[in-house]
């Protein structure tokens, strides 16, 4: 059993908990008694020395990653644990039809704080799952975490790889190595999503390897692309690229910075259309491309990465939204359809949408909104911890 950590909250800061907010800002601590070290499982309590919760201890900002609120008191963080609680993100998938889906073999298992697992994301990829840990007390239980997704896996689970590289500090891998490593040397795996194929980068693609939480907004996309220009801006690994080729659009241009997403790209049209003169790969600037281009598109996809990760970094996201979005409106034709998006967690959906009236009035254009859209079942929202519904997107017709 490991040794116990007992934090002790100020007066007050015992409300959120008993809400269920499942994060302890180090300011709320008044005091510690017994082992202080990132990873020591630490038992809450409030001021008037009321059990509270347990969670994971870290020398930061969030100073408790909560995983069990009062009653519940698990004695310790081992493999029997994380079976349980994997096991309840495992049936979460099954319930919403994705653990034996025949045509989608690619969803996301656990989503942090929206499956009470604050911290922890793991992806699963055709029977190939990936983890990635995104603090550092945490990291000390991916040993107990692993066994447990074999366990429920059996047979079916091909191999485990750990992401944290990217999303722990520097520092913190000074003198260590990511603890599972990959199958082979590729670092690829195939996948389908709603019958679609794609080649998944674990070893160095971006996030886990792919986007999984557009998957029913790739779908939405479908309905409206039939004999249409489409224009796939922020397009990484091609997935609106696919749909809107297999759905019929007379033509697809792919943007994206990266050459690296870019030739993810076109291996990913390759694999499901074969060489076709009917796409084409950009690799600029979206922003730059749309200001200049001469082409009539009549879809256009927006997908930018996030562009505030924090608070006090809003208003220069909200001006990089407006932009985009303006530049956007004003080269798509006629009764274009606009998908356009925001990940910031920080920018909320009215936020968005008076974003996008601003650039629409900028850029002189008649806009209606067809459709409201977020992340899918699989990339659940705990009720209690709004920030995790980071995904929003817009569909839009443009007179
Ligand atoms: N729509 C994609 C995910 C987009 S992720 C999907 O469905 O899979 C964001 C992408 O934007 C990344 O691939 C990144 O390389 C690209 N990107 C970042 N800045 C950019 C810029 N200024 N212009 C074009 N692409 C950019």
């Amino acid at each position: 059993m490991t040794k116990t950590l007992k934090i002790i909250l100020r007066s007050g800061k015992d409300d959120a908990i008993k809400r269920y907010h499942p994060w302890v800002f180090s300011g709320a601590i008044k005091k510690m008694e017994g082992p202080v070290f990132d990873g020591a499982r630490a038992e809450l309590f409030s001021n008037k020395d009321e059990y509270l919760g347990c969670g994971i201890y870290q020398d930061a900002t969030i100073a408790v990653r909560i995983l069990a609120f009062a009653p519940s008191r698990p004695q310790d963080f081992d493999t029997t644990f994380w079976e349980e609680k994997l096991r309840a993100a495992y049936r979460l998938r099954e319930t919403v039809g994705l653990t034996d889906a025949p045509k989608t073999s690619v969803y996301r298992l656990v989503h942090g704080e929206g499956d009470h697992l604050p911290g922890l994301i793991i992806d699963h990829y055709n029977g190939h799952l990936v983890i990635q840990i995104h603090s550092t007390g945490l990291y000390g239980f991916i040993g107990p975490i692993a066994e447990a997704l074999k366990t429920i896996y059996g047979n079916q689970l091909k191999s485990i790889h750990d992401k944290s590289r990217e999303t722990l500090p520097a520092s913190f891998w000074k003198d260590k190595e990511p603890s599972y490593q990959l199958f082979d040397e590729t670092g690829m795996v195939e996948v389908l999503e709603n019958g679609h194929r794609f080649l998944v980068d674990i070893r160095e693609g971006q996030k886990t390897g792919f986007f999984i939480d557009q998957r029913e907004n790739r779908q939405l996309l479908s309905y409206y692309v039939r004999n249409k220009k489409v224009l796939n801006t922020f397009c990484y690994s091609g997935g609106f690229s696919v749909y809107a080729l297999n759905a019929n659009a007379t033509e697809v241009h792919s943007l994206d910075s990266s050459a690296r997403a870019m030739s993810l790209t076109e291996k990913n049209m390759l694999l499901n259309f074969g060489k076709t003169g009917k796409h084409r790969s950009i690799t600029a600037d979206a922003m730059e491309y749309l200001r200049q281009t001469d082409e009539e598109y009549e879809v256009i996809i927006l997908d930018p990465p996030a562009y505030a990760k924090h608070q006090h970094v809003k208003h220069n996201a909200v001006q990089g939204y407006k932009r985009l979005n303006m530049e956007a409106l004003k080269a798509i034709a006629p009764n274009g359809i606009l998908f356009t998006f925001s990940c910031s967690q920080v920018v909320d959906m009215n936020l968005f949408r008076s974003t996008v009236m601003a650039a629409a009035i900028l850029a002189g254009r008649q806009v209606r909104i067809l459709h409201q859209v977020t992340q899918p079942a699989d990339h659940p929202v705990n009720l209690f911890h709004p920030e995790g519904q980071y995904l929003k997107g817009l569909m839009l017709v443009v007179s």
